[in-house]
């Protein structure tokens, strides 16, 4: 454990950020990591406390005592390898997971947890830095074929896990590019897109074969008429022919479906979902040319959303040059502090202020709208009210209407759903919510109604974080290595 007085004896050390004003003129990471002495200090401050929240607070079930153990001994040969033993891509959730497992941790209790992601975020950028992270290429193959439909990080993890299994694995992503949101929705800023490609170098290098551009889904309109979703296929695959050719079918399509906010004046110029903007600076960032690109230039920004996407939205409008900008939430603020004997060892509902907003942007609570204004067919701004709590029903408060200025409107209110069609041509059954439905039980073990087909990820659950989808990615390819083989020596 640890040492055994650490945790009395050394404060928590949050990693650093670069300066706003050096950070908002690129879109590279900023975040300042531990090094070596720093991340041992921190893993001393683990007690190893009997019974380990942060393992259970964290969806992949990390074995988090055990790598700050090693961390603080310096063996950090073996802390990759218990990481890795748990989480495929440590890269990525060490740098963008909210840390539910630090929310869980003993040492919260006082408000001052192990810096978990950060020590985690230290061991794998080292590993990668000592080459100690290499493709382990399967002893034998089972001449199994297994098709993978997404690649967002729970498609990724499944292939990883399938190939190494021993399967032959082809992932199919109608983007032009390998990564799902990381790649076409998380900003570089959040996360630079080299993590990703170093993943797919050492995935080919295991086996999977990557085929990007390519849709699957009916062969006619598989998005839905007029869909706003990213697609840069070139090419269709009909489920059929995915069901004919493959053993067994993974869909990891993620929930790409943007809840809307159809009040009047929404057909106006100027506003967009999120995922419309976002995507297109992360291509250009990688080299490409967009044409007409959505820029925030001089604007003033309006996002409509108070989570992560919204932020990001924030954080990519201010590298533009806006004018302003301003986030709405449609919920009252939350407290500043929660009240921990009431939620530890859960995720606590608090005000949460993201690198994005320190690097400026107005914040609104508990504010709708009602409607957006325009001139000549262009949005000028949007007509809001404030709401309040009665009754456990949102209401709108009487005499508080009023007009704000806007000439970019960004909607980041989140995902209602998958897209239905590519659920529809597999003839999947969906969830109240639309979403694929799969259990997750051992039993269920990931498998849709429709033969040999299973779901995972976003599809599976909803719109959720990174590391639920690593969790599903892998519990996934474990039932389908049963499903294939009878039994299976992967983890769940
Ligand atoms: C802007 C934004 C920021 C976020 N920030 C964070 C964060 O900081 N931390 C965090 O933990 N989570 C964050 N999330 C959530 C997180 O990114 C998702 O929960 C996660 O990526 C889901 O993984 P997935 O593999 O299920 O699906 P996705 O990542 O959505 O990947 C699905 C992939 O499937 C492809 N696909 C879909 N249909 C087809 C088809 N028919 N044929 C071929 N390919 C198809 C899509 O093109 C896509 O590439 C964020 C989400 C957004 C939108
Ligand atoms: S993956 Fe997320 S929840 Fe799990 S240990 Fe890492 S930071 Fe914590």
């Amino acid at each position: 454990m640890g040492k055994v007085t650490g945790f009395m004896e050394y404060g928590r050390l949050e990693e650093g950020y670069k300066p706003p004003a050096e950070r908002l003129k690129h879109y590279k990471e900023f975040v300042v990591g531990l090094d070596e002495s720093q991340a041992k200090i921190q893993g001393a401050r683990c007690m190893d406390c009997g019974i380990p929240f942060c393992n259970n607070g964290c969806p992949v079930n990390n074995i988090i005592p055990d790598f700050n153990d090693l961390v603080y001994r310096g063996d950090w040969q073996n802390a990759i390898e218990v990481l890795h033993s748990t989480n495929n891509f440590p890269e990525f959730t060490g740098r963008i997971c909210p840390a539910p497992c630090e929310a869980a941790c003993t040492l919260n209790v006082s408000d001052l947890p192990v810096g978990i992601k950060s020590i985690e975020h230290a061991i794998i950028d080292r590993a990668w830095d000592e080459g100690w992270v290499k493709p382990r290429v399967a002893k034998h193959k089972t001449g199994k074929k297994v098709a993978v439909v997404g690649s967002g990080p729970a498609g990724l993890a499944a292939a990883q896990q399938l190939a190494r299994a021993g399967h032959d694995v082809t992932l199919f992503e109608k983007n032009d590019r390998v990564g799902g949101l990381l790649r076409y929705g998380i900003p570089d800023f959040k996360m630079e897109k080299s993590h990703i490609d170093r993943r797919v170098e050492q995935m080919t290098a295991e086996g999977v074969t990557f085929r990007t551009g390519v849709m699957v889904g009916a062969a006619k309109d598989p998005l839905g008429k007029g869909s706003k979703v990213t697609n840069w296929a070139k090419d269709t695959v009909t489920p059929e022919q995915l069901q004919k050719d493959f053993d067994a079918v993974v869909l990891t399509g993620g929930a790409e479906q943007s809840r809307d906010l159809p009040v009047p004046g929404r057909d106006l110029d100027g506003i967009h979902f999120a995922m419309e903007f976002l995507p297109q600076q992360n291509k250009v960032n990688a080299g490409d040319k967009v044409k007409g690109q959505l820029r925030a230039d001089g604007k003033k920004v309006i996002v409509i959303g108070g989570g992560d996407t919204g932020s990001d939205c924030v954080g990519t409008s201010n590298r533009h040059g806006a004018v302003s900008v301003t986030q709405f939430e449609v919920m009252p603020q939350p407290p500043e502090e929660e009240n921990r004997p009431m939620t530890w060892p859960y995720w606590p509902i608090k005000l949460r202020t993201s690198s994005s907003h320190e690097e400026g942007c107005e914040r609104e609570f508990a504010i709708s709208t009602k409607e957006f204004i325009g001139e000549k067919g262009k949005v000028t701004g949007l007509k809001t009210v404030r709401v309040e709590f009665k009754d456990g029903k949102l209401v709108e408060i009487p005499g508080t209407e009023v007009v704000m200025q806007a000439d970019l409107v960004l909607l980041a209110m989140g995902f209602v759903s998958p897209v239905a069609n590519v659920l529809d041509a597999f003839g999947i059954d969906k969830d109240a919510r639309g979403n694929a439905k799969a259990s997750t039980d051992f039993t269920g073990g990931y498998a849709t109604n429709v033969p040999k087909v299973f779901a995972a990820g976003d599809i599976r659950r909803g719109q959720s974080l990174v590391v639920w989808a690593i969790r599903e990615g892998r519990q996934a390819a474990r039932a389908v290595d049963e499903f294939l083989m009878g039994y299976s020596d992967l983890p769940r």
